[in-house]
């Protein structure tokens, strides 16, 4: 064994292949690309480049700081940044060109006192989630005025709360609320009917029937997450993720692995202890235990199920069905990758695949393939 890191492995070729898909499934619409919580965990400084190559010329990032960063690579893009206005910070959206996406009256206020010299910001409304932006009669007042874009307002946009259940009822409430104000605004004329509207994030983009407007903002399926679950994935895998056996042994029927015994060996058991763990962002979750099946990893080509726990820094897989000497200490399992995909792990640790990319660990080595 070269080293206890485990293998991560981000395919940038993958990922601009995967934001050029979508932005042909956007159609007329322009496609962005949602780069929030360091790009789901890739790297702003991987996937950013790697986007604007594609053509991305629009990203939404969560927090000022990712804003910041996201501009060092991508010097000509719009960037949103989607967690509201943070006053505080109103330097660094004029000199980094960042533009905020406003949800409430207070930060529209705040913004038409501030933001004179920046580039416009983007109008959140809301239409059936209840976190973040305007209620849709809000919205409606303030598109009635007729001054969004003297108040340095360029985008109207809403989220999807359920966009992957095709069938969700409320999808098509939030479709006739956007589009009821999106008409509001283009009767209005003038420099207001000329505001983009955005409503699409990754799923949405494959509802069927929904409107897509003028600017479509994916996330997750650009990094290989399947956006119509239960369905074939659509999207090429981006990620790749390896650890090192560090050491494989029998186990006599009727012995238990792992912290508090939860797996006991029903018969004569070979297990294979691999150098990742919850330290690395693998969910502690994904452990099995008699009610819950757990996570599984490709070992010499085959699944292998989880025994016991997940700790720390290791996991503990059960080998008994591959053939006696088809692996050794130093060999790779894979954890994502070889038809394990994204959403399948989440599912295996009773969360979703956006969950396991953004936690991946700090740990791995990381190696960027074009
Ligand atoms: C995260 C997010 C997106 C992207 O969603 P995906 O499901 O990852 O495609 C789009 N818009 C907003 C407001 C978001 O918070």
């Amino acid at each position: 064994m070269d080293d206890h890191a485990g293998l991560l492995t981000i395919d940038r070729a993958a990922l601009a292949a995967n934001w050029r898909l979508l932005a042909v499934r956007a159609g007329g619409a322009e496609c962005a690309a949602v780069v929030k919580a360091d790009a789901y965990g890739l790297g702003l400084e991987h996937a950013v480049p790697a986007l604007a190559a594609a053509g991305c010329r629009s990203f939404f990032v969560a927090h000022v700081g990712e804003g910041f960063i996201a501009r060092a690579y991508a010097p000509d893009a719009a960037i949103y940044v989607l967690n509201g206005f943070a006053a505080g910070r109103i330097s660094t959206y004029r000199s980094h060109r960042l533009r905020p996406v406003l949800g409430s009256a207070a930060e529209i206020e705040a913004w038409h006192q501030l933001g004179a010299g920046c580039e416009p910001a983007a109008l959140h409304v809301d239409t059936g989630m209840n976190r973040l932006g305007l209620r849709p009669e809000e919205a409606r007042v303030l598109i009635e005025a007729g001054n969004l874009a003297e108040r340095g307002i360029g985008l109207l946009m809403t989220h999807f709360a359920s966009a992957e259940i095709a069938d969700a009822p409320e999808n098509a409430a939030q479709i006739t609320r956007i589009s009821d104000l999106a008409a509001l605004m283009r009767s209005r004329g003038g420099a207001n009917a000329a505001i983009p509207v955005s409503l699409a994030n990754s799923s949405g983009l494959f509802l069927p029937g929904a409107p897509f407007f003028d600017l479509a903002r994916p996330g997750y399926a650009l990094y290989g997450g399947n956006p119509v679950p239960g369905r074939p994935n659509p999207m090429r895998p981006v990620i790749r993720l390896e650890a090192p056996i560090v050491q494989i042994r029998a186990v006599p029927a009727g012995e238990c692995v792992g912290y508090n015994g939860n797996w006991r060996a029903a018969r004569a058991s070979r297990i294979a202890t691999i150098s990742c763990g919850y330290a690395d962002g693998y969910p502690r979750n994904a452990g099995n235990s008699p009610d819950h099946p757990g996570g599984r990893a490709i070992v010499a080509g085959r699944e292998c199920p989880f025994a016991g726990n997940v700790s720390m820094d290791l996991i503990t897989l059960d080998i008994t069905a591959l053939p006696e000497g088809a692996v050794r200490p130093g060999d790779m399992a894979t954890l994502i990758g070889d038809g394990l995909d994204l959403d399948a792990v989440g599912r295996s640790a009773r969360t979703t695949g956006y969950e396991i990319l953004t936690n991946l660990g700090r740990r791995y080595r990381r190696v960027i393939r074009d």
